[in-house]
């Protein structure tokens, strides 16, 4: 597939994303678990609802991985996942996003009132990472798909492997400036302890894996 072009609202909240300013930027994390979160919420429930889908809520979990040699850190679910058509409607256009409308509404006031007011969603994590790759097997499909965007530039969606249902959204963080430490992302205590901070409400399990040294 060639690479197609953000709609314009999600371009502008993207800029605003990798552009950012904002002092916590560490609240991508929450973002990402709270929708793997959630695309467990609804594959869960359509196993309720259909009965006899041989899930177990036991076997739900969220999983993050952090590897410093590539930059990478990886948080995946084993929820809903996405169709080829649902990567790129749910990620290609984020149309409801309320910071955008404030932004317009208030064009002067920075970026930290918000990003703080509102959630940003999945492009926040814009704000650490330069590449993301999202690979997605949508529950009972056979093909999975995966998208990817170095952000502002487009996004492309192509077939991929993927041996389970779900989502692993695959970041590479930026690079160290003066004035930020993107590294500590890659940090698996640091990571911990922003799991404890923002995603302990969470109701499924959310293990890490230990870094091979
Ligand atoms: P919101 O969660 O408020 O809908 P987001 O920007 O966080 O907005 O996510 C956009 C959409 O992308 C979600 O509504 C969902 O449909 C889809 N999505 C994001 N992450 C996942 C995931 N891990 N599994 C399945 N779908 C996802
Ligand atoms: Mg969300």
């Amino acid at each position: 597939m060639a690479k197609k072009q953000f709609k314009a609202e999600s371009k502008r909240l993207l800029d605003l994303m990798i552009n950012s300013i904002y002092t916590h930027k560490e609240i991508f994390l929450r973002e990402l678990i709270s929708n793997a979160s959630d695309a467990i919420d609804k594959l869960y429930y359509k196993s309720l609802a259909d009965g006899a889908t041989g899930l177990n809520r036991d076997d739900f979990q969220i999983f993050l991985a952090a590897d410093k040699d590539s930059r990478t850190l990886r948080i995946r679910d084993n929820g809903i996942g996405m169709t080829q058509e649902e990567l790129d409607q749910n990620l290609g256009v984020i149309a409801k996003s309320g910071s955008l409308k404030f932004k317009s509404e208030n064009e002067k006031n920075e970026d930290i009132d918000i990003i703080g007011q509102f959630g940003v969603g999945f492009y926040s994590a814009f704000m650490v990472s330069d590449h993301v790759r999202v690979e997605s097997k949508a529950y009972g499909a056979e093909q999975a798909y995966c998208w990817e965007s170095d952000g502002a530039d487009g996004y492309t969606i192509r077939e991929c492997e993927k041996a389970d249902h779900g989502t692993e959204i695959i970041l590479h963080i930026k690079e160290d400036t003066e004035e930020e430490k993107y590294s500590e992302f890659l940090d698996t205590y640091r990571i911990r302890s922003l799991v404890k901070k923002y995603s302990d409400y969470i109701r499924y399990p959310i293990r890490m894996e230990v870094e091979k040294t």
